[in-house]
């Protein structure tokens, strides 16, 4: 029998009496003086955030610096989304809205529709039709979601999102909802509350730039009341495929393998060039094929992302090769979503199963043992 007491694990909630205990609370509990909400405010979580901030050996010494990857993976729907669905739709219900709707590459319709759940109001999802992975048009329809498929692409789906919420009474949850970029600021205090520092380069993968947005945000809430000294560079990545902004124009036709940033028109522009401008940092585009040998890497590290979220850590590579960074340089890359959701490019990049008979002396030759 283990110990009762040392056993238990750190957020049983049924051990929330006993000394030491404690269930991390969501977002806005965690944060509630940081987030525009009052005591009347109806929290609708699934304990989101809180996310691994995992220290990267291989990482750190091939660019000489301390690389930290934040795995936002591990929230309830598997990616960063959660934390500004969880205000989005508490503020809805505060505002007595019965519906929401977003336009979505996957991972918003996967989070609108499990906070919509929880809050029992209707969600409407519209998702390019034929351009959405598998696990994430799953993970949509679970929670009961009204899906539709639109003919066209996200940023037209994002048009006709924001149209309907115009016309009729439905609030939008795309990160146009200023509530969604509050709720995504909290990454940035958590990567300082857990440095007990900014770090000194922050590095995020930019698809619509509603996440660089926010977390500059962050990080310049905590600059102005004194919890960090200095703010990190902010550097965003997109996917050269789909690079308005490097570009500096929009992208009608945005292709690359990293579904979640293949975006064109980006609604957040303005705030993410602001963000790269104001911290010293910068926007720039990584390839499919650094994209997808990031995430073969941080997936050898024990991190199963989706391809955009590794957009990340390819940047972080390139800076280094661009002699951008400073040694010794504290280094944070926002590892955006979970791999399972999108998992096609796992299975295809990998060798093979071997078929065995249920022999222990065969099974141990094929493993070399
Ligand atoms: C939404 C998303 C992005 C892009 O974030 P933006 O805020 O739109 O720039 C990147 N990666 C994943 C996994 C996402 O779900």
């Amino acid at each position: 029998m283990t110990d009762p007491v040392a056993g238990r694990s750190p957020g049983r909630a049924s051990g929330a009496h006993l000394p030491g205990a404690h269930q991390w609370l969501g977002i806005i509990e965690e944060y509630r003086d940081r987030l525009p909400v009052s005591e009347s405010t109806p929290v609708i979580t699934l304990c989101e955030g809180g996310t691994p901030l995992v220290l990267s050996q291989s990482l750190s010494e091939e660019t000489g610096c301390e690389v930290w990857l934040k795995y936002e993976g591990a929230n309830p729907t598997g990616s960063f989304k959660d934390r500004g669905m969880t205000l989005a739709i508490s503020k809805a219900i505060e505002e007595g809205s019965k519906a929401v709707v977003c336009a979505s590459t996957g991972n918003t319709s996967a989070s609108a529709a499990a906070y919509a759940a929880k809050a029992g109001i209707t969600c409407a999802v519209l998702l390019p039709k034929g351009k959405v992975a598998l696990g994430k048009m799953a993970a949509t329809l679970v929670h009961g979601a009204r899906m539709l498929e639109v003919l066209g692409n996200f940023d037209e789906s994002l048009e006709l999102a924001k149209d309907l919420s115009e016309h009729y009474p439905v609030t939008l949850v795309n990160s146009v909802n200023p509530y969604r970029l509050q709720g995504q600021k909290t990454a940035a205090f958590e990567i300082c509350d857990a440095l007990g520092r900014a770090p000194d380069v922050h590095c995020v993968p930019v698809g619509n730039a509603g996440n660089i947005s926010s977390h500059w945000m962050g990080y310049s809430e905590y600059l102005a009341d004194g919890m960090i000294a200095e703010p990190p560079q902010l550097f965003g990545f997109q996917a050269s495929g789909a690079a308005p902004i490097v570009n500096g124009a929009p992208v009608k036709d945005p292709q690359t393998i990293a579904t979640a940033i293949r975006i064109g028109n980006p609604a957040s522009w303005d705030k993410a060039v602001a963000a790269a401008t104001q911290s010293e940092g910068g926007i720039q585009s990584v390839t499919d094929r650094e994209i997808l040998s990031a995430y073969r890497r941080v997936a050898r590290e024990g991190l199963f992302v989706e391809p955009a979220s590794a957009a990340s850590v390819a940047g972080l590579l390139q800076l280094h090769q661009a002699g951008t960074l400073r040694r010794g340089s504290i280094v944070v890359c926002i590892l955006t979503g979970h791999g399972l959701k999108d998992p096609e490019w796992a299975i295809s990049g990998a060798a093979h199963p071997i078929t065995v008979p249920p022999d222990a002396a065969v099974v141990a030759g094929e493993l070399g043992l």
